[in-house]
């Protein structure tokens, strides 16, 4: 699915030097490297402030605790979505309210989440799904109007930007819209670090003192605590490494878009999506999809996805149970049902490879195949 090792050769000696500098220091934990990311992803992002932490989870845990998500607060998610959406908002002390997806982009249906607010919601957090921000403005209207702050989950959206419903307003980033942004930095992500890291973007001074204080056990001056915190820190190793990938970022996302356009070119020639075989990605105007994943649909996707494993073709399916199916929160009262364009999407959605890495002739196999498993024979060589 994603070549790190490859990624990893193009930038040994730069990312070596870089992580011996922070050995030869010894200053291992938000020093000035995380202070320097921390400047750079704020700036990238088009806010004040950002606040490293542990993961992209726990970045959704103190943006959610900072904006004031306590015991039993209702917090409305997707249900759509990787578990920490839900996770954290359980871990802050909050009960997870979920709203059906949007059957073209997978993101949150801003109809639904304004039909879900209620007085006992405390919270808002769209998931900006693969890559694609979510419909952030009627989004932000709804819980604006009631007073509800808005959490962006970020982690799969780093650098991707949205222009309103119809795409003509002025261009924003993911994790600059709402209250609070949060991205992670695990290996996986566009930006991945050399383990786990998060950050919490925001253009709230007094919201980010919040989180520089909840990151270290909600204390200003050592051992005197005014609230209770966690221990979520980013390391200065992290950061190291991760200054070097940023300067690489922008590229990375342009070859990962090329990469997309490429797939969906041979899509539209291999005739799978007008036989209503294979949903290609859609992306709504204005918006600047970072392709973290390359989801297509498929007919018979759990047969498809073997035929392709057995051709050597990695792929994923993200994500196969959605949230409020997941025996954990079974205590929440949901059932089968309760949001069909989720369930749905779960039974059919499947991620190709797609990397700045990745050859055309690779992308030209992959589709390849998938022709081949419907009885279709590809048109070029
Ligand atoms: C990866 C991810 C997270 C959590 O980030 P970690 O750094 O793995 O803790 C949260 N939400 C979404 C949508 C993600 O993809």
């Amino acid at each position: 699915m994603l070549d790190l090792k490859l990624q990893f050769q193009g930038m040994r000696e730069e990312i070596l030097a870089a992580v011996t500098e922070v050995l030869e220091s010894q200053r291992l934990i938000l020093g000035p490297r995380v202070a320097e990311l921390e400047t750079q992803i704020a700036s990238l992002t088009g806010v004040r402030h950002a606040v490293g932490c542990a993961s992209g989870s726990d970045a959704i845990l103190l943006a959610l605790a900072a904006c004031g998500v306590t015991g039993g607060a209702k917090v409305v998610t997707s249900p759509f979505s990787f578990f920490a959406s839900a996770g954290s908002i359980a871990h802050a002390g909050g009960r997870p309210l979920f709203c059906d997806i949007e059957p073209d982009t997978f993101n949150m249906d801003p109809r639904l989440l304004a039909a879900a607010l209620s007085s006992e919601v405390r919270a808002a957090l769209p998931v900006h799904l693969f890559g694609q921000c979510a419909d952030m403005d009627p989004i932000l209207a709804a819980c604006g109007a009631r007073g509800i702050p808005v959490v962006e989950d970020a982690a799969q959206a780093i650098g991707a930007t949205y222009r309103g419903s119809n795409g003509g307003g002025p261009e924003r980033r993911a994790g600059s819209m709402g209250r609070a942004g949060c991205i992670s930095f695990f290996p996986s992500k566009n930006l991945g670090g050399a383990g786990d890291g998060g950050m919490v973007t925001t253009g709230d001074d007094e919201l980010a003192a919040r989180l520089r204080l909840l990151r270290v056990h909600g204390g200003r001056k050592m051992y005197h605590h005014e609230q209770i915190g966690w221990n979520s820190r980013l390391d200065e190793l992290q950061a190291a490494v991760l200054l070097v990938k940023l300067g690489r970022l922008a590229t990375w996302s342009e070859a990962r878009a090329q990469r997309a356009g490429f797939y969906d070119r041979l899509f539209n020639e291999s005739g799978l999506p007008s036989r209503g075989l294979v949903t290609p990605p859609v992306i709504k105007p204005g918006r600047g999809h970072i392709f973290h994943q390359y989801t297509i649909r498929a007919q018979r996707r759990d047969s498809l996805r073997e035929h392709l494993e057995s051709a050597g073709i990695a792929t994923g399916v993200y994500y196969p149970v959605p949230l409020h199916l997941q025996e954990c929160f079974r205590p929440l009262g949901y059932a089968k049902g309760d949001f069909p364009q989720s369930e749905r999407a779960c039974e059919e959605v499947l991620s190709l490879p797609v990397y700045p890495e990745l050859t055309e002739q690779a992308q030209r196999t992959v589709v390849g195949a998938i022709s081949s498993f419907y009885g279709l024979a590809t048109q070029r060589a």
